[in-house]
This record gives structure tokens, C-alpha cells and sequence, in this order.
């Protein structure tokens, strides 16, 4: 594995609460004691992991830097699969990854467009690496993280997150906004909707962050 790709994990871990030390692309035993409390936990966060509030308060200095212009991530947008509910069903998220992953280079990407992918179950995956600039809403890349729910196939923009998916994705997306939002300071969390005319994420953002 690429130092890359173990910075990766070591990312997705500490996002879910299982510390695995310094995010520095070895897997040494912290990230392993880390990569086996995951999977204790069934893929997810760790079960003493704090409740997350439902707004991000932005971190005092911390900051994630995209590309080689070094934009500052300042924002994650929410996106969904549009795949149906039972799409895939039963198999693991690596391969539904690879499918998207797919879908996005038969798009001209040249990797899967978004930084993370939440599973109905509420697993995560990593996409691309956070410092490296997504492929996920038109003109909005650089400077923010493009997370993907799988699910959303039908959704309307005016829906309520619990239509489209499931009590599991509503957690695990909570903690991953806050989570980001300690390593970087993160002003706005929005919905690609609110940049292009389609219902993709399938709710209001700003709506559900309040609580709703
Ligand atoms: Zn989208």
C-alpha cells in the first residue's frame, strides 16, 4: 500500500474516533491497534466517540490544503449516489466504491470525484485524499470536501433526510462534519443543490444541520 493510500485510512479512522495517531502514511501499531477497534466496531465509529453538536464550530487554526495552489478547505458539500435503496445490497463497500469509482472515470475523472462515501449501514470509505481537489460540483472543487451518500435514486431537493436514507448515514454524516471540522476550519456546509439545478443531495442541507 501507498503512503498515500494508508494516510487515507489513518484519516477515515481518526474521523471515526479510533485514533490512530499521527496521520503519517505508516502502519505502525497505533494505526493497527486503531484499524482493529474499527473493525470491532463493525466498520464504525467508536462507540465512545462524543455525540456530534448539529452545527460545526469552526477550528481555531487547523486547516486542510488542496492542490498545489494550496486551497484552503473551507466547506464540505453533501452529495448522494442516486442509486436505489437496495442497490448493491449485501455487498461490501469497497465494491460499490469501485463502481462509482467506475462511473466517474467513464466521466474523464481521473479517480473517484469525492473525498468520502457513506454506506446505508453508515460505514465510511475514503475517496480521494482530502488534500487533493475533488470532482464533484461544477466550479466548487477546490477549497471543499465532496461527501457521497449511497441512495437518493428518486429524491427531491424538498425531501426530509429520513426519505431518502437511514438513521445510520444521518450519525455517521454528523460526525464526519464535525470531525473535518477539527482538522480544518469549515464555514459552510452545503448541498450540491444549492449550486446546480438538481435535488442531489435529495434534502435541504442547511435545514437538516438545524436539526430537522
Ligand atoms: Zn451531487
Amino acid at each position: 500500500m501507498t503512503r498515500d493510500a494508508i494516510r487515507s485510512i489513518q484519516t477515515g479512522l481518526n474521523t471515526l474516533g479510533h485514533e490512530p495517531g499521527p496521520i503519517d502514511g505508516l502502519y505502525g501499531s497505533r494505526t493497527e491497534r486503531a484499524a482493529e477497534s474499527w473493525l470491532a466496531a463493525g466498520g464504525k465509529a467508536a462507540p465512545a466517540a462524543a455525540p456530534v453538536p448539529a452545527a460545526t464550530k469552526p477550528a481555531t487554526s487547523a486547516m486542510i490544503y488542496q492542490g498545489s495552489a494550496r486551497h484552503p478547505v473551507r466547506e464540505i458539500v453533501v452529495h448522494c449516489a442516486a442509486t436505489r435503496p437496495d442497490w448493491m445490497e449485501g455487498r461490501p463497500l469497497a465494491e460499490k466504491i469501485a463502481e462509482i469509482r467506475r462511473w466517474h472515470l467513464a466521466n474523464g475523472w481521473k479517480d473517484i470525484g469525492y473525498h468520502w462515501i457513506i454506506d446505508r449501514d453508515g460505514k465510511v470509505l475514503a475517496g480521494r485524499s482530502e488534500t487533493t481537489i475533488g470532482a464533484h460540483t461544477v466550479a466548487q472543487n477546490a477549497g471543499t470536501i465532496g461527501i457521497c451518500l449511497i441512495g437518493g435514486h428518486g429524491s427531491a431537493e424538498t425531501d426530509s433526510f429520513a426519505r431518502n436514507f437511514t438513521p445510520q448515514q444521518d450519525i455517521t454524516l454528523r460526525q464526519m462534519i464535525s470531525a473535518i471540522g477539527l482538522r480544518t476550519a469549515i464555514e459552510r456546509v452545503s448541498g450540491h443543490n444549492e449550486y446546480a439545478p438538481k435535488a442531489c443531495p435529495g434534502f435541504d442541507v442547511s435545514t437538516w444541520l438545524k436539526g430537522a
